[in-house]
């Protein structure tokens, strides 16, 4: 048993007393849990985050565009006080964009403003954990989870560490989730390419059969860009995801520095992110936007909501339950609106491409921004 923090967290029920070596124990360090442990941490909630990975955030697995905070501000008006939230560091952010284009089969291109940052995702994280650990919170790579029991989570090397709050931050895989949940999620594969060369200034969304069920990018980076795409399987007609791969990143000029894959959550939040003294939160609870692929700055506001709750949990016995009332007041709206858009997308992507070459035009632009965007699409639904 883990016993290096020197102040045992301890409840003392009527007749007996139970030992845990923190109050909070966080499986896995990506956005997700790395804002769950900041936000613990500096309220003077004892936490440890324990992730398989030696060096949190590598290898690369993402295209790395996040909006910009003012641009969050107007995508999620219902989240307070970003500034606190996302304090991404310069040596994080690879280039600024002001221009999201989007791309139809036919090459014809819709353009809208939009304010994003191109990060260097690997030491994007790498600033989360540095933030997390400032505030306080104890980290320990290199440690596979392969067991949760009861207050216990079990390291693949034998060590068990106890806690009165075990939270879910290991992404789609996540142990917690996988243990205690039967609700199933669409994960849809992702592959993508670094590659060298100069892509301008906007960032690019194609939509159409060179991303079946899904979509394809291409974000420029200060030098070379993320070009990738995902997919659904049973819209792909039986053609592997390498192939459709292939053929897209393959139409850009450069060579590949580097190949990655991935999987993305695709179905939106599942109904519960608590079961006792479980939580989930990020791509472990479905904390991606499925009409446009965002994770990151969705698994942050969860976590810094899971956080604060586990903190007043700890402090003065909140129910862990309030965590999913307020992510439903911060985040219910714009959640609800992306599942529906990603659903009218999804009977859409199966018309032929000639049909969404006709349907992407001047008169939609506003319908399909608003879906991209997480609003509703047609005003009235
Ligand atoms: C290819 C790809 C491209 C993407 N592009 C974008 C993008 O451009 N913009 C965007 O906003 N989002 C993007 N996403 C989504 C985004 O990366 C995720 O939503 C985000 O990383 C979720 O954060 P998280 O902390 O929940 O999970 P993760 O970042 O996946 O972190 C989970 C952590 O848990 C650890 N872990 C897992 N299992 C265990 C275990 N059993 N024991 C110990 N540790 C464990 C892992 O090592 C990892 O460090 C992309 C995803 C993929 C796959």
């Amino acid at each position: 048993m883990v016993n290096n923090n020197s102040d045992l967290a301890t409840t003392t029920g009527s007749n007996m007393s139970v030992e845990y070596d923190y109050d909070v124990v966080i499986i896995g360090g990506g956005p997700a849990g790395s804002t769950v442990a900041r936000y613990v941490a500096q309220s003077g909630v004892s936490v440890i985050v324990v992730d398989s990975r030696e060096s949190i955030g590598s290898p690369l697995q993402c295209g790395e565009l996040v909006p910009t905070n003012d641009e969050m501000r107007r995508l999620c008006p219902n989240v307070p006080d970003m500034d606190d939230l996302f304090k991404t560091p310069e040596s994080a952010i690879s280039k600024r964009t002001e221009i999201m284009k989007i791309i139809t089969p036919s090459g014809k291109s819709l353009e809208f403003d939009f304010e994003g940052l191109v990060l260097n995702r690997v030491a994007h994280d790498e600033a989360l954990v540095e933030l997390a650990k400032q505030a306080g919170a104890e980290y320990k790579v290199g440690c596979f989870v392969n067991k949760i029991e009861g207050n216990s989570v079990f390291i693949r090397n034998g060590e068990e560490i106890r806690a009165k709050v075990i939270v879910g931050a290991g992404g789609h895989n996540d142990p917690v989730r996988r243990a205690f949940w039967k609700e199933k999620s669409t994960n849809i594969p992702v592959k993508f390419s670094l590659k060298e060369g100069d892509y301008g200034d906007a960032v690019e969304l194609h939509f159409g059969s060179m991303a079946p069920g899904g979509y394809a990018w291409m974000f420029p980076k200060s030098s070379g860009a993320n070009i990738g795409l995902g997919i659904q399987k049973n819209f792909s007609k039986g053609k592997s995801l390498n192939i459709i791969a292939k053929d897209f990143i393959d139409k850009y000029d450069g060579t590949s520095t580097f190949n990655g894959a991935g999987s993305l959550p695709m179905s939106g939040t599942i109904k519960k992110f608590v079961k006792g003294n479980y939580v989930l939160v990020g791509d472990s609870a479905g904390m991606v936007l499925p009409s446009n692929g965002a994770g990151i700055t969705i698994a942050m506001i969860g976590g810094r909501i899971a956080g604060q709750v586990i903190v007043q949990h700890i402090k003065n016995d909140m129910n862990l339950s309030e965590y999913e009332k307020i992510w439903k007041k911060q985040m219910g709206r714009v959640m609800l609106n992306s599942k529906r858009s990603f659903k009218i997308g999804s009977i859409m992507f199966r018309l032929p491409d000639w049909m969404l070459n006709l349907f992407f035009n001047r008169l939609t632009k506003a319908i399909i921004w608003r879906a991209v965007t997480c609003r509703r699409m047609f005003w009235i639904i």
